[in-house]
């Protein structure tokens, strides 16, 4: 009886464990709808996790390349 009552308590600590953590992975921030790149102009799709919010404007990226030229210098890329 006491080894399953071990085993149950290390159960339950596992997955109290496995839910503190839950909460971080649903900050990262998504594409709402599908739009251009600005950088190199082309098409993305809504859901990429490569995007960046200037002046209240979400643009997405293709590639970690382009975003990260956008961040440094965002007003080069965008026209007001
Ligand atoms: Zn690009």
């Amino acid at each position: 009886m006491k080894k399953t009552f071990l085993i149950i308590s290390l159960l339950v600590s596992i997955s109290a464990i496995a839910f503190q953590q839950d909460p971080k992975k649903e900050k990262s921030e998504t594409l709402a709808k599908n739009g251009m790149d600005p950088v190199c102009k082309m098409t993305v799709k809504k859901g990429t996790k490569l995007v960046s919010t200037h002046k209240e404007k979400q643009y997405g990226f293709c590639s970690k390349m382009c975003k990260e030229s956008f961040d440094k210098h965002p007003e080069k890329f965008v026209k007001n």
